[in-house]
């Protein structure tokens, strides 16, 4: 084995390393007593300090906590508890007549030991989600949250500690150094949660080892408002997915692309619905939130000033309060093609509209960029959804709505190429944390007998 004795988490992942038979061989009731203690910690014993720690980090309204993070957690332990038996059961599948004699079944095993890097958007959700699916597929697992959101990263901690030993699940805090160094060690799965760019560096590290990973990225994900479109219904939709959590949503709506014949009534829509939202005052509101950092308030404000050095038109919004990391929800629209806007993921508040003559233009516009994240159409003719599906590639799609695909833990969840690779949630996830490990077993005498040499008289044997 290479030498890793100075990297500063060998240590914990030689214990890991040591302990992964002991736990991946748990039967489903020892793996549901330690989801239920899970459970326990986010529905009951930490749950206002969740509240809490989002309020200090992202100024996060409670109910979108509730929603979006404790209610998200739980819903993936019940969906885990209730299949758990069925996926750990062993697999039966059919053996070809060639190989007589003999019956053949999958079973998911665990990878081992893994890692779970996760973003600071929704912390709790984007950490705990795939733990709870590595849990379920009997992995021990080192977990890197973001650095970003220290009060969620710091109560994570506290709530692993509380349930496991180290070498079982640890938390480790850091910033990019912590990152590097865990990625230097052979984990059997890297899930890795964040930025395309990130990614590139994550597989790169991977690589070294052949880990496997999958890598849930971002990216642009468009959103189509064709003319047949209930207009209000779709504003109002689009207007509550792209400010929830203030657009720092990885399947948050980044552009939208209207039909130009009903644009301005578009338009006209998604402002009665914000006014409504936000009661005309978003920073007063308590139902919006604000931007995670200053770096990333200065990131997204060179985007508006980009797109006011432009021309472009700001049809509500773009009013900012670096002290307080505010910044109203708004709406652009004539950007021109090479605004960074339309170039860069947005991640933020900020909502481009692009009009388009033909179908034909939207669905080029949107191919020519990388495959993104999730695609949303809106439509009531079903003709025309069809052809944007068709002629479309992403890693999800919702139609007449947006983000909601994320919440049904029957679908897979992720990108594809550019926007990610691998899925999670539900079995999904836990295929993800498994190796499906193919197992043929020989019972008795059977066609392959006529496999061994000599390979001579073949025929006078068959004909025996
Ligand atoms: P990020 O890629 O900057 O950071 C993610 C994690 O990687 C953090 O824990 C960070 O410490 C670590 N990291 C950062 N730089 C690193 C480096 N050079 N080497 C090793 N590790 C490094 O992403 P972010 O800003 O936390 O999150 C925003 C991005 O994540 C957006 O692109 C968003 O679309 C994406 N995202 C995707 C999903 C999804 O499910 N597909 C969910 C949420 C966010």
């Amino acid at each position: 084995m290479e030498d890793f004795k100075d990297n500063p988490y060998f240590e914990l992942f030689c214990k890991q390393q040591e302990n992964q038979f002991y736990i991946g061989n748990r039967d489903y009731k020892a793996r549901i007593a330690v989801l239920d203690a899970l459970h326990k910690a986010i529905a009951v014993t930490y749950r206002e300090a969740i509240q809490l720690a989002l309020q200090k980090d992202l100024g996060k309204p409670v109910l979108e906590t509730e929603l979006t993070e404790i209610y998200a957690i739980i819903g993936d332990i019940k969906h885990a508890k209730t299949y758990l038996h069925r996926w750990m059961r062993k697999q039966k599948v059919a053996t070809p007549i060639a190989l007589l004699g003999s019956r053949s079944h999958i079973c998911y095993e665990p990878k081992g030991v893994c890692l779970i890097i996760s973003p600071w958007n929704f912390p709790f959700n984007l950490t705990f989600g795939p733990l709870i699916s590595a849990i379920a597929a009997g992995n021990t697992v080192v977990i890197k949250p973001s650095e970003m959101t220290p009060h969620a990263s710091a109560l994570m901690a506290k709530i692993i500690e509380s349930i496991f030993p180290e070498d079982e699940v640890a938390v480790v805090q850091g910033e990019v150094e912590a990152s590097t160094a865990l990625l230097a060690l052979p984990f059997h799965h890297i899930f890795f949660t964040g930025s395309p760019q990130v990614g590139k560096i994550v597989m790169k590290a991977a690589a070294k080892h052949l880990s496997s990973v999958t890598l849930e990225l971002g990216g642009k994900s468009p959103t189509i408002v064709d003319k047949s479109a209930n207009l209000s219904r779709a504003a109002k939709k689009i207007m509550w997915a792209k400010f929830l959590n203030c657009g720092q949503i990885c399947v948050s709506p980044d552009y939208v692309l209207v039909d130009a014949s009903v644009k301005s009534e578009f338009i006209a829509a998604c402002k009665t619905w914000l006014q409504h939202f936000y009661d005309n005052q978003p920073k007063a509101s308590s139902s919006y939130g604000r931007i995670v950092t200053e770096k990333h308030f200065d990131r997204l404000q060179t985007y508006l000033d980009n797109a006011k050095r432009l021309g472009a038109t700001f049809e509500t919004g773009g009013e900012t309060d670096r002290a307080s990391k505010y910044m109203a929800p708004t709406l652009i629209s004539d950007l021109k093609p090479e605004a960074l806007l339309l170039e860069e993921e947005i991640f933020g508040p900020i909502l481009p509209i692009v009009s388009y003559e033909r179908l034909d233009m939207a669905l080029a516009y949107i191919n020519a960029k990388p495959r993104p994240l999730a695609l949303y159409i809106y439509s009531e003719n079903k003709t025309t959804t069809r052809k944007i599906i068709q002629n479309t590639r992403a890693g999800g799609t919702c139609i007449n709505n947006s983000v909601l695909h994320y919440a049904n833990h029957n679908l897979p969840f992720g990108g594809v190429n550019h926007s990610g690779i691998g899925k999670s949630h539900g079995f999904y996830g836990f295929q993800a944390f498994s190796n499906a490990r193919s197992v043929m077993t020989q019972y008795s005498f059977g066609m392959t007998e006529f496999l061994f040499p000599p390979y001579t008289g073949i025929k006078e044997r068959l004909a025996r």
